[in-house]
């Protein structure tokens, strides 16, 4: 095991720090890709933010690097810094199991737009994180392998379902992670792990090569340790692809460039529905904080109000489990992963021994709401319903962004739950993920950024919701706050760095 000390300096610097220094020669892509995977190996047996290490590709990546450096190309602005994947999308040749028994074994024979994209840059792909079977969860606990401990305290949960990719950031086992978000899945969880999440405009990431959940609502996005890191990933991983027929012909503006600092003259609308009954305390007061803080520089702040938020969790498990009963009727035992082993009588057996061995509890608690809110008789009282009140939130959201140029709420009503404090109540599970459904439902863009900790040491993290394609503009708040404030900077007390 290497020793901690040697990398500690090196790997707690965020992306953007390590990428200036393989661009200026000073470290090599692949010391920093050795120091990455040194970390995951000395962390990751407590963390369990892993399911797969890939060190030979990053290995071979950084490499390919720094081979270019010395033939004196000029390096992307993230070339030789590790990235890691969670377990939902495809990287050629590596074992994709979405945390699933149904996957177990299967390989990706394609690489994902976004892992095509990040390879192209140079980044390192160090390894695949664990999640929520299928990213159907808010813990991690739902995955059929383990669950991911949250570095801040590893008796309670790293969020979910991107809580591996959350996790490794967290810790800073790899500088920067992908993870998708259908209803909450990176901010969510980089709330609970004291890092930087992005959720995008629906259509502004490619969705080729991510295995489905909620077709409709699903977005791959950036974690990261601040939000220059974010801006740049982001900038990596956006843009149209042809592959992907809902990705938008958007032209993908200079994020970084948008980070000016400058906030004068913005009007942010703090969400009084998440704001009050339901919030913890602790939880509302930082977020206030960040407001003030805003002031302080010269935004204005009002009070902004999205009626229909009450609804924003029953559509969001109308729809997110209607999808989700389509997209993963294709895992039959035939194509991918696990087939039963009994013998079935005939195809129709051996489709439903494979599913009912493979799938976890909560998988077919979605597979089987989903399927009856889309039968006849039902689709229109449940599946149309949803739809229609679907359309009045997302109406809601964008009366509320004619007003205002971002939203500013809480990005979860409570911080880090115990591991198993919730598991037998999914209910209160689902509550975990209120303040972040809308911008899902709406399509629009949501940033979540660290404000503080709990008295027990939790992160705190606030919520920035934006209008469509406008990813600049709540990237360029956050990167405010964060340039004069320092809770992003605080590490975990298990690398040894202090709070
Ligand atoms: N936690 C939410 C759920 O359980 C959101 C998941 C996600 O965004 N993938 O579905």
């Amino acid at each position: 095991m290497n020793d901690m000390a040697d990398d500690i300096g090196l790997l707690n610097r965020p992306a953007h720090e390590l990428a200036a220094l393989i661009r200026s020669g000073e470290i090599s892509a692949v010391a920093v890709t050795e120091a990455s995977l040194a970390r995951i190996e000395a962390l990751n047996p407590t963390v369990k933010a892993f399911l797969t290490v890939t060190p030979d590709l990053a290995l071979e990546a950084a490499k390919a690097t720094d081979d270019a450096l010395a033939r004196g190309e000029e390096l992307g602005p993230l070339a030789g810094v590790p990235i890691a994947i969670k377990d939902n999308l495809c990287v050629d040749g590596v074992l994709c199991t979405c945390a699933s028994k149904i996957l177990d074994g299967y390989r990706a024979v394609y690489d994902a737009t976004v892992v095509e994209r990040v390879k192209a840059v140079g980044m390192p792909i160090v390894g695949k994180t664990n999640l929520d079977e299928f990213a159907m969860g808010s813990s991690t606990e739902n995955s059929a392998f383990f669950v991911t401990h949250n570095p801040w305290d590893l008796s309670k949960v790293p969020g979910g379902s991107s809580g591996g990719s959350a996790a490794a950031v967290a810790a800073r086992m790899a500088p920067l992670a992908l993870g998708s978000d259908t209803g909450g899945s990176i901010r969510q969880p980089a709330s609970f792990c004291g890092i930087t999440g992005l959720k995008t405009t629906y259509g502004r990431v490619s969705r080729y090569g991510l295995v489905g959940y909620g077709s409709s609502l699903d977005q791959v996005g950036a974690l990261a340790a601040d939000c220059v890191d974010a801006a740049l990933l982001t900038a990596v991983i956006a843009g149209q692809d042809p592959r992907d027929t809902t990705s938008a012909d958007v032209p993908v503006p200079d994020y970084v460039g948008e980070l000016t600092g400058d906030v004068t003259g913005l009007r942010v609308g703090i969400v009084r529905e998440l704001m009050g009954e339901g919030i913890d305390p602790e939880v509302r007061e930082s977020v206030l904080t960040v407001a003030r803080a805003l002031e302080g520089m010269g935004a204005s702040t009002g009070e902004a109000s999205i009626p229909h938020i009450d609804y924003a969790l029953p559509v969001y498990y109308l729809i997110g489990p209607a999808e989700a009963s389509s997209n993963l009727a294709r895992f039959d035992g035939m194509r991918y992963g696990h087939r039963t082993k009994e013998r079935a009588a005939d195809h129709i057996e051996m489709y439903s021994r494979t599913r009912a061995e493979g799938f976890g509890p909560e998988v077919k608690r979605r597979i089987m709401t989903g399927t009856y809110a889309l039968s006849a008789g039902y689709y229109d009282a449940y599946y149309l319903k949803a739809q229609k009140v679907r359309t009045l939130l997302r109406l809601d959201v964008e009366a509320a962004l004619g007003q205002f140029d971002v939203l500013l709420s809480p990005t979860t009503p409570l911080t880090a739950f115990g591991i198993g404090e919730l598991v037998n109540d999914p209910i209160a599970m689902y509550m975990a993920d209120i303040c972040t459904f809308a911008a899902n439902l709406a399509g629009v863009p949501g940033l979540s950024v660290p404000c503080g900790f709990t008295k027990a040491g939790l992160p705190i993290g606030a919520q920035f919701t934006g209008r469509a394609f406008e990813e600049g503009t709540i990237l360029r708040v956050g990167d405010a706050y964060q340039r004069a404030t320092s809770h992003h900077t605080s590490l975990p007390g298990l690398l040894g760095a202090g709070g």
